[in-house]
């Protein structure tokens, strides 16, 4: 395999596994010497319906032909049309949209400022949660609760309390010594902290403490929505229905967009002049957009999602049965986990080089597996499979 790990002409950000794909096909990739590979993290979390999908090829081939770019100064049908689509799969009444997760956790942010102002909870706070991603812009990385994220960048940014996930006591203590909260953000299944589940008991009564209190219940489903979890947004399997939600990953396959919807109050904060985006919402990432969710609702793809998770949650466990070392194997729809009692990075090449299996690795212990939904029994057999060889 060739590819040097960090090119000159880059800046030193990632560490790169030595190979480079060309193509792509569903769960298949293909490097330069046509050696196939199986994904099973679709561009973590991104390429929900494959690489190479036909309708979302065609969808940008033909919008290039007519329209890539005019400006929000004018309007754009396709995002007037995506904004619709995702109101009636949410229950959300608004959406901004954007071109990343982390701008579209930024433009929740700023709509929780502006609910503290409003609410004259100064200094306005967010509460956020351990062992969570939202990003890495300066505020994302500040909401963030991991330590490698913020080491360099200090002064964080102030306004987040951090309180640990899953543990109402927790929140409530932060209620009573903290003024000026605001909202909640946080992530339904924690992705990058090592796919830790939200109890739904948990999420109900927070939706009830946020009522109590005036605070806004914001949901980052960047990773975990788009059918990923087993249901179009996960939220929905909690019974409970945030004020907030914000998207990006899966909403364009691979083409860059992300959205920011709010219902409600929330829905009513911004005014001209409060946020904006140059390419967010142009036709090219609506049209997408668009197109991504006929595919994903034509394909049933969430209730797919939900069968093949479990398939592989429990082919998983008997697989690893007997694989010593394995401390919990646990996930939620295609988003699983597979926690180790020591650091295993190294698996990540190793499962490339001996299986031609894309994984990855996070919190240093945790294999994370987010095959794409379009996978086929067979393909999610073999993952577990191969991942069984790996640590076998
Ligand atoms: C990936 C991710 C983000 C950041 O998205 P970018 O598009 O990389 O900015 C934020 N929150 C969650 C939960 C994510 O998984």
């Amino acid at each position: 395999m060739p590819t040097p790990a960090h090119h000159p002409h880059l800046m030193h950000v990632y560490t790169r596994q030595p190979v480079s794909f060309v193509r792509g096909q569903g769960a298949r990739l293909w490097d330069a010497q046509g050696v196939e590979y199986l994904d099973a993290i679709a561009g973590v979390a991104v390429t929900n319906l494959g690489h190479a999908h036909p309708e979302v090829a065609a969808a940008i081939a033909e919008q290039a032909t007519l329209l890539l770019h005019t400006s929000n100064m004018f309007g754009i049908d396709w995002q007037a049309r995506l904004g619709e689509r995702l109101s009636t799969l949410t229950g959300m009444e608004r959406a901004f949209f954007c071109n990343s997760g982390a701008e579209a956790n930024e433009t929740a942010l700023k709509l929780a400022w502006l609910h503290a102002n409003r609410k004259q909870a100064v200094p306005p706070q967010v509460l956020v949660m351990e062992n969570s991603f939202h990003g890495r812009t300066l505020a994302t990385l500040a909401a963030t609760g991991n330590p490698a994220v913020h080491r360099g960048f200090e002064p964080l940014m102030p306004g987040f309390v951090r309180v640990p996930f899953n543990d109402l006591n927790a929140i409530r203590q932060a209620a009573e010594h903290v003024p000026g909260i605001a909202a909640v953000l946080l992530e339904l299944v924690q992705g990058e902290g090592g796919v830790h589940v939200a109890s739904p008991e948990y999420l109900r009564t927070l939706r009830l403490l946020c009522d109590e209190r005036d605070w806004l219940l914001m949901a980052d489903e960047i990773q975990t929505g788009m059918g990923r979890t087993g249901t179009w947004f996960c939220y929905q399997q909690a019974g409970m229905v945030p004020d907030v939600v914000t998207l990006a990953k899966g909403l364009g396959n691979g083409f860059p967009i992300g959205a920011c919807l709010a219902r409600g109050r929330a829905a009513e904060l911004f005014s001209p002049g409060n946020h904006g985006s140059t390419f967010g919402g142009n036709p090219l990432a609506c049209r997408v957009g668009c197109t991504v969710i006929d595919a994903i609702a034509r394909g049933g793809l969430p209730e797919r999602a939900s069968v093949l998770g479990r398939r592989l949650l429990l082919g998983l466990r008997r697989a690893l049965v007997d694989i010593p070392g394995i401390v919990a194997i646990r996930g939620q729809g295609l988003m699983i986990g597979i926690e180790l009692d020591r650091p295993c990075g190294e698996l990540v090449r190793k499962a490339l080089e001996q299986e031609r299996l894309l994984i990855t690795v996070t919190r240093e212990r945790t294999i994370r597996l987010l095959p794409p939904l379009v996978c086929d029994e067979s393909q999610i057999d073999e993952i577990a499979v191969r991942v069984r060889r790996l640590l076998h």
